[in-house]
């Protein structure tokens, strides 16, 4: 069995400036909030935030909150309030962890940043169903509660190829947004403000892709387990001057460790690609017994979700729509795979592991022969980990653990 050591694994320096970012953008909603200064959005995470920045909100992103609920190990114990309302346990965590936590009156915000002890109220909900269904069920709760409209955009999913007629009936949808959110805001949309808020958010994409694909280099400078929580600007900031000038920091700490041949996992071996969510309560300790079997996971589907590189200023609405149609988990398995076999070879992976989270089936991508079709194609072993994204109780350690040993004892005999 491969055995598992005690490894360093590289810290990022620049997790100071990305905290601060991260601390402004929380301190601002809270404030606008506070004095009703500043309309306030919740938006869905690949949702269109840029339209809603251009409209003068400020934006709150409820995965992220549902996330820091996991990766604080609060999610578990707000999950039973949300299920005893009828929201039940084999739905989303994310939307029965906030809920829950809504319900019980408590936020992670509350710990990491003085003087916050709730969620901005929200002026109104704006929604995207290219990820799942449950995002619209989760908004409508808040729109009851709130008493405040909720909007959103249809997208179809299991798409193959992303065509002209789908990519225009989008297009329109966000356009018909405008009108609830002038009104909300008591802004004009202004189109020159929309090309310039999408041009920034053009600039954090590209930036965002080449931090995430610096990690096509031997060694790699990056995990997967920083990209989690490094990609938190590109969610909740992007289309702000903040997350251009973050990305640019990292990206340059990144390139140095590229020309110094510095590994982010210390006598990196073996080249993982995370499939699926991630553990968000296993952070860490995934990290550990990953780099503790001298193997770097070290690219995901995941972590890629927040490139758009179709976003083109001179054609907004049209552009904003194909970028949010293209995304992997909008797509059908066929594009998918594609789109994996791209990666493996991009990232010169030595095996994938796919997480089955019980509570997402919409970014479980293991569950209709994915793995073994992919793994016949190109040769590269795969192993499925079942757990949560946010349920720790979905989870066993333990079987992970044995799992992943054997798993890379299966890469090192491969290896040779
Ligand atoms: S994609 Fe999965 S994790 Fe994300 S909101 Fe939908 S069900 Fe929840």
């Amino acid at each position: 069995m491969a055995e598992e050591k005690e490894k360093k694994r590289l810290k990022i320096k620049a997790t100071g400036q990305m905290q601060k970012i991260m601390a402004d953008y929380f301190y601002e909603l809270n404030d606008a909030a506070r004095d009703r200064s500043k309309p306030i959005a919740w938006c869905t995470s690949v949702g269109p935030a840029e339209l809603l920045r251009a409209m003068g909100f400020l934006v709150h992103f409820p995965e992220n909150h549902g996330a820091m609920l996991g990766a604080t190990r609060m999610a578990t114990d707000m999950i039973p309030e949300a299920n005893a309302i009828g929201y039940t346990p084999t739905i989303c965590s994310y939307l029965t962890a906030d809920i829950g936590a809504y319900l019980k009156g408590v936020t992670p915000l509350s710990k990491a940043y003085k003087g916050i002890d709730s969620l901005p109220k929200p002026d109104v909900l704006v929604f995207n169903t290219n990820q799942c269904r449950d995002v619209q069920d989760w908004f409508a709760w808040y729109g009851d509660e709130f008493n405040v409209p909720v909007i959103g955009i249809y997208t179809h999913r299991g798409v193959k190829d992303v065509g002209e007629a789908l990519v225009t009936s989008v297009a329109q949808q966000i356009k018909d947004l405008i009108p609830t959110l002038e009104e909300v805001s008591g802004n004009k949309f202004d189109m020159e403000e929309l090309k310039r808020v999408l041009a920034l958010s053009r600039e954090c994409s590209d930036l965002w892709q080449k931090v995430l694909f610096t990690a096509g280099t031997i060694p790699s400078p990056l995990t997967f387990f920083d990209g989690t929580i490094h990609m938190g600007p590109a969610v909740v900031l992007r289309g702000t001057q903040p997350a251009i000038d973050y990305y640019k920091l990292l990206l340059a700490e990144l390139e140095e460790r590229i020309e110094n041949h510095v590994a982010a996992v210390d006598g990196e071996k073996y080249r993982i690609y995370w499939e699926g969510m991630p553990v968000w309560g296993r952070l860490s300790a995934h990290s550990k017994l990953f780099a503790g079997l001298d193997a770097n996971v070290l690219a995901s589907t995941y972590c890629n979700s927040w490139i758009f590189s179709d976003f083109d200023e001179n054609d907004p609405f049209h552009s904003m729509a194909r970028a949010y149609t293209q995304l992997f988990i909008v797509r059908s398995d066929d594009a998918k795979e594609a789109y994996i076999k791209r990666m493996l070879d991009y990232f010169k992976v030595d095996g994938i592991v796919y997480h089955d989270a019980m509570t997402c089936p919409n970014n479980s991508n293991c569950r209709y022969g994915m793995a073994q079709r992919l793994e016949k194609e190109t040769g590269i072993p795969s192993l499925i980990i079942n757990g949560d994204l946010n349920d720790l109780r979905m989870l066993s350690d333990e079987q992970t653990k044995t799992n992943v040993e054997a798993f890379i004892e299966q890469l090192e005999e491969r290896k040779g």
